[in-house]
């Protein structure tokens, strides 16, 4: 059996400055960067080295010569278009779309396509895999690019993905019995935890009702035309792209994409791509889920609203200011975590898009059996005592250092990058617009807003990051810890009890000097 990840992948940090981290990757100094210069309301620019391009189908591809791993590459074929776009009498079909794709093309019958990845020494799994979300499907390759063939080859199993996949009506029934096997087996203690909670954080949303993995009674007995029709409707040139980044020459791969993808008929009257929005809600939800298979306890407080345009230099700026917010906190979390006694073993708070619709805010803790009201009333008391009195000056410039050096090493480190979460990078920009501007870049609009940032500036998000309304308040725990845990109006309590005590400001005990000091 293919083992294929297809569970639901939220969208990860992926913007901003933890972006510029794993971003990186230049072969040759990039052009100069106007980082310095442009104004905020420019749309980031793409990073010279990637090639970005249309063909006259609307195929968008995607090229970036790497060298990590050598004598490698990393397709990608994306398709803009998940569960989300399921009719009701289709629920769990765009997954199954993407298993009939390694049962069968127009070149590769059968189980072909794992026989031509193994002849080259590639495994399911670690060289070949896909997975299916809400709002696309992504199929993934590492090729060997020391073989002439294997590339173009690869290249052909990208291009029958797009628009010859077989769908053989004996492989179809086949199917049904494995994906309801990995439903009912491939389902762990995080999987079931996640199932329950996206119907309440995504409620009266279309997500909601377009879990990626469907409704068995679907899979079970679907006729083959849903089947295909969800294919027809979604799998067409103006909704996909294709992804090359690896070890190989730019030129010849654009020829060869061209050359594969150029022939696919552009949709004559294509359906119109709907986007689907989460509505907000008033107040704070809560929901305690206990799973049998659960190792931990884990708190989470988690805070929604609809995403912000993330494509320009201000939005860019932004994100930097809320990212600092968001580290600032989380070093007071881990602060207390170092204390004997402490209400929580592990802490942290981020906030990024999850879907490409809505951002979240969460701040996450792990807790000993029996802890969940303490670390709330904890976390909730540290939430509050920066509303009152806001970050040091000194914690602060802690954080600016930090981010710092991690750009600096990233800049020093930009040839080391590896191709696969570079691929990556490309399939975001591709289905969420988050900017790839490249290190060089990126570099240098931090070197120009870190010393503008204003700790005012940074002390302001603090109204922002998790207030009462379109909130969700989430424990998971052991189920044999379930009669130990407290209900709803237990936590709301603990939560208003906390946000209403008597503070005092936070007193900086770390020492910046030495730090500062030793900077080259
Ligand atoms: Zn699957």
């Amino acid at each position: 059996m293919i083992i294929l990840h297809t569970r639901v992948r939220l969208m990860l940090l992926a913007s901003g400055i933890v972006a510029a981290v794993c971003l990186v990757g230049a072969q040759q100094p990039a052009m100069t960067p106007s980082a310095q210069g442009d104004p905020l309301g420019q749309i980031v620019p793409v990073d010279p080295l990637i090639t970005v391009g249309t063909l006259p189908n609307g195929l968008r591809y995607y090229i970036r010569a790497n060298t990590q791993p050598r004598a490698r590459a990393e397709l990608r074929l994306v398709v803009n278009a998940g569960s989300v776009l399921e009719d009701e009498d289709q629920r769990g079909l765009a997954h199954f779309v993407e298993h009939m794709s390694f049962n069968g093309t127009m070149h590769f019958p059968g189980q072909d396509v794992i026989g031509f990845m193994q002849s080259l020494g590639m495994r399911v799994g670690a060289h070949v895999n896909a997975h299916t979300s809400f709002d696309e499907t992504v199929y993934e390759l590492q090729v060997p690019t020391d073989n002439p063939v294997a590339i173009d080859r690869s290249l052909l199993i990208l291009e029958d993905w797009a628009h010859s996949v077989s769908f053989n009506p004996v492989e179809i029934d086949k199917e049904r019995g494995v994906i309801l096997e990995e439903w009912r087996l491939g389902l762990g203690a995080d999987e079931r935890i996640h199932d329950t909670q996206f119907p309440i954080l995504l409620k009266g949303s279309r997500y909601a009702e377009r879990l990626p993995i469907g409704k068995p009674e679907i899979i079970r007995n679907v006729n083959h035309e849903r089947l295909k029709q969800f294919y027809a409707d979604w799998y067409r040139s103006d909704q996909m792209a294709v992804i090359a980044v690896g070890d190989f020459d730019k030129s010849l791969i654009e020829r060869q994409i061209k050359s594969h993808f150029g022939s696919i008929p552009a949709p004559a009257s294509p359906k119109p791509r709907p986007a689907y929005a989460v509505p907000d809600q008033p107040g704070t939800v809560y929901s305690v889920i206990t799973d049998p298979e659960a190792t931990a306890t884990r708190i989470d407080a988690i805070s929604k609203m609809a995403a912000r345009p993330q494509t320009t230099v201000g939005a860019y700026r932004q994100q930097m200011v809320e990212q600092l917010f968001g580290s600032l906190l989380s070093a007071r979390l881990d602060e207390i975590t170092q204390r004997p006694g402490a209400p929580f073993l592990a802490a942290r708070t981020v906030r990024g898009l999850f879907l490409r619709a809505e951002e979240s805010t969460t701040i996450s803790a792990l807790v000993m059996e029996g802890g969940v009201e303490r670390g709330f009333a904890a976390l909730f008391t540290e939430i509050e005592r920066v509303v009152r009195f806001g970050f040091t000056a000194t914690e602060l410039n802690r954080q600016r250092l930090n981010l710092q050096r991690s750009l600096e090493r990233a800049l020093v480190e930009k040839d080391k990058s590896p191709s696969g979460p570079l691929a990556d990078e490309f399939v975001r920009n591709f289905v969420q617009g988050e900017p790839i501007p490249g290190i060089v870049y990126e570099f240098g609009m931090n070197q120009r807003f870190l010393p503008q940032i204003t700790l005012a500036e940074v002390n302001r998000v603090a109204e922002t990051w998790m207030p009462d309304r379109n909130r969700l308040i989430v424990v998971s725990a052991p189920e044999k810890d379930r009669a130990t845990l407290p209900s709803a109006a237990k936590l709301a309590l603990v939560i208003e009890g906390a946000s209403g005590a008597p503070l005092t400001a936070y007193v900086d005990t770390v020492s910046s000097q030495p730090l500062l000091a030793h900077l080259p």
